[in-house]
């Protein structure tokens, strides 16, 4: 090659061409640096014909300076980051950053500097370096980071190194992990367990894109199973990548894997260290890092050797991003197994329409496990109609949930209240004038935080203090909580049960991996009565003496009315009630409703998942929506409500017409103010067969808008927000 094409991240421009300097060797998805004006700039080779650009004539071309010390994108990788551009309509180059790190870490290996507390006695002692000294116990990392977790200036901390206090660390950014060991802990399969591992095992060793789907009901030991096939994949020699939902059920992921393997997997999320980060990017692309656990972020990084994807909990919402490259990891997965040719597993206990739809059509191969492990069965579920049972005034929880609660207490069993809503209380308003907290920046009620004195917004994070009058007529202690949130209900609980020991279990409390640790060793150890929590507990977690679950509000989930209102309050009940009788104790759930009639709740109650499933593919084909005909959303937004509304009306007036495509909008999205931004929004059906992308792009990349509008689309959206 003596010239060669670069995907470069830069907004603008993101396709140039150079010139390949004598001596240069570079095979495509090779890492380098080029010059751009006076800059230097990263950019990936790719093959030309691949990536449209401007023809520029050889004796323009200017040549390369460097290529990077890392490995090159392989070729599937460089086929991934086409396809998820074309199918998503997304930059590229937006996709391409995804796969690597921060400019730092591809200058090569080598070591890093961290600090952390000396021993020093602090000779000169500010109030300033007083609370960081509190705040840095037991940290290390860059001054940087150092300054985000005390909340003090970079500069209070440098003075600190000055004086001695906070001394440097040589980080080797290249140590090794330690090795995970297929054989550490094998465990005795049950008969179920061994026919699904076993074709997981084959598939893993005979290598080609193999797609399954685990469907497994809550407690029948699917993580056993795929761990085989973990095992085979690294005593292969091959890396595995398994994505899960959220951060906060790694802690739990980690303890089983090192249980199984004896050391844990790598770890990678947003909140890793720069070092963290840097250590664990280079052993992925060298091929060091055994087995991957993150965040849907880890689905785009350069693994050398892949051998197996698992996406556990896969039909969880949030593997969709909503923000910047609008992508499904799941979908992405399979697609990333397809294109190195590995085996992929998604396992759920409640699959998304769309993939039991593909299991049925045979793309996916579907694997039941219809029983829980070690002869644990399934939770008894009844109906708490809250229409016959009410609550006492002023209380959420109706007698016989609270009866039941009682019993437990009694007998030194747990229960599990789940109410999906964070805070005390969604709505504050005034008794005297009706005056509504509304957040400044969002179509959204300030929700009251008792713990924080503090009404807060969930979607931008404003928060204001709790005023002791209103703000609107000035009437003092006039303020009334609406609704119940998760620190309501434990108050409820600590009044009717003030012996009981209530935990609650919020991302607002257990929003660290030490605290996260410390609950599931509070719940392990018996030391928790009742476990007030959000979303946040329906998952991953394994109580023996967890014996109740009670849904507080199993209509909450439906008030949206979104296409998967339905199917989301159902997996997320049928997730929390598989809490429930998990050891030898049986499990019993309560769902309070006002609406026992709902398909979703009838369903739950009589345990017919499959009915379930057929009511809501039947009104989805009627709806030509996914899986059956496709959506995709155009969101318009500015900081400036005219030019928003402008440049909605402009694409409006642009749409195509076309007979399998039906357009709706714009119209002001439903949270038409968000962080700031004034929102439209265009919803797009479409026929399976239709030419989606190609219509969207062919429609919007004509048009031009001003500066601060940002156009924004979003297939197989989610959130219709
Ligand atoms: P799921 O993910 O399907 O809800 P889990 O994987 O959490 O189920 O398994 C439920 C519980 O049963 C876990 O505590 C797990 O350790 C245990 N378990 C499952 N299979 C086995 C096995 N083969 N041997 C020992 N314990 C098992
Ligand atoms: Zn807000």
């Amino acid at each position: 090659m003596n010239r060669v094409r670069l995907l470069v991240f830069n907004a603008v421009l993101c396709v140039l061409d150079y010139r390949v300097p004598a001596g240069m060797t570079l095979e495509f998805g090779a890492v380098v640096l080029a010059p751009l004006g006076p800059r230097q700039i990263v950019g990936i080779v790719w093959e030309a014909e691949r990536l449209p650009g401007a023809e520029v004539a050889d004796s323009k071309l200017r040549p390369l300076l460097q290529v990077l010390p890392v490995p090159p994108l392989s070729a599937p990788l460089r086929r991934l980051i086409e396809w998820t551009a074309d199918y998503y309509c997304a930059p590229i180059q937006a996709v391409a950053r995804m796969t690597l790190p921060g400019s730092a870490a591809l200058k090569g290996g080598g070591t890093t500097t961290e600090y952390r507390l000396s021993d020093l006695e602090p000779k000169r002692m500010t109030p300033q370096r007083a609370d960081a000294i509190d705040a840095l116990e037991g940290e290390q990392a860059s001054i940087r980071e150092l300054a985000a977790i005390a909340d003090v200036s970079e500069g209070v901390l440098r003075g600190m190194v000055g004086a001695g206090l906070l001394e440097p660390v040589t980080v080797d950014l290249d140590r090794p992990y330690p090795r995970a060991l297929p054989d550490f802990a094998v465990p005795e399969l049950s008969a179920d367990q061994q026919t699904a591992a076993d074709l997981f095992v084959a598939a893993v060793t005979n290598g080609g894109f193999a797609p399954f789907l685990l469907d497994g009901v809550t407690g029948s030991g699917k993580t056993e199973c795929y761990f085989e096939a973990i095992a085979a994949a690294i005593a292969d020699g091959k890396q595995v990548l398994v994505l899960l939902p959220e951060i906060a059920l790694t802690e739990n992921f980690l303890r089983r894997f090192e249980a199984r393997f004896g050391t844990p997997p790598v770890l990678w999320h947003s909140s890793l260290k720069a070092s963290e980060r840097r250590r664990a990017w280079r052993a992925i692309s060298s091929g060091e890092a055994q087995v991957v656990v993150g965040a849907r972020s880890a689905l785009f990084l350069p693994y050398a050797r892949l051998g197996l994807l698992v996406v556990d909990e896969a039909h969880e919402v949030s593997f969709k991003q909503d923000d910047g490259v609008r992508y499904n990891a799941r979908d992405v997965a399979v697609i990333r197994a397809r294109f190195e040719a590995v085996p992929v597993i998604l396992a759920s206990a409640t699959p998304a329409l769309e993939s039991m739809q593909l299991a049925e059509a045979g793309v996916y191969r579907k694997i039941d496990l219809p029983a829980r492990f070690g002869g644990a069965s399934l939770p008894e579920i009844s109906i708490v109609n809250l229409c016959k049972e009410e609550p006492e005034r002023g209380r959420w929880l109706a007698p016989r949930m609270v009866a039941e609660m009682r019993a437990r207490l009694e007998k030194g069993e747990q229960s599990l209240l789940f109410l999906n809503r964070r805070g005390y209380a969604p709505l504050t308003l005034c008794r005297h004038c009706g005056y509504r907290f509304q957040c400044p920046n969002c179509t959204a009620w300030l929700v009251e935080h008792r713990f924080s004195a503090r009404l807060a917004c969930h979607h931008c994070g404003h928060e204001v203090p709790v005023p002791d009058a209103c703000p609107e007529c000035a009437t003092p202690d006039c303020l009334v909580a609406c609704g119940p949130g998760v620190e309501r209900i434990a108050d409820e609980v600590a009044e009717l049960m003030p012996e009981a020991r209530v935990a609650m279990a919020t991302s607002d409390t257990l929003n660290t991996p030490e605290r996260i640790g410390t609950f599931v060793e509070m719940a392990e150890a018996g030391l928790i009565d009742v476990v007030v929590g959000t979303q946040l507990v329906t998952k991953g977690y394994h109580f023996p003496e967890l014996t109740l679950v009670g849904v507080v509000d199993a209509d909450l989930g439906l008030e949206g009315g979104d296409l998967r209102a339905g199917e989301r309050s159902y997996q997320l009940i049928a997730q929390v009630a598989g809490r429930a009788g998990r050891g030898e104790k049986p499990g019993e759930v309560l769902i309070q409703t006002r609406h026992p009639e709902a398909a979703v709740i009838a369903a739950l109650a009589s345990g017919d998942r499959d009915a379930f499933y057929a009511a809501e593919a039947e009104s989805r084909r009627d709806a030509g929506a996914p899986p059956f005909g496709r959506w995709a959303a155009i969101i318009i937004s500015s900081e400036n409500e005219a030019e928003a509304r402008d440049a909605a009306r402009a694409i409006g007036a642009a749409r195509p017409n076309l007979p399998d495509i039906a357009i709706h909008g714009p119209a002001p999205a439903p949270m038409s103010l968000l962080r700031g931004r004034y929102r439209y929004r265009l919803l797009i059906n479409a026929r399976r067969s239709s030419e989606l992308q190609r219509v969207i792009r062919a429609w919007l990349d004509p048009l031009r808008f001003p500066q601060g509008v940002r156009v924004a689309v979003d297939i197989d959206p989610y959130s219709f927000v």
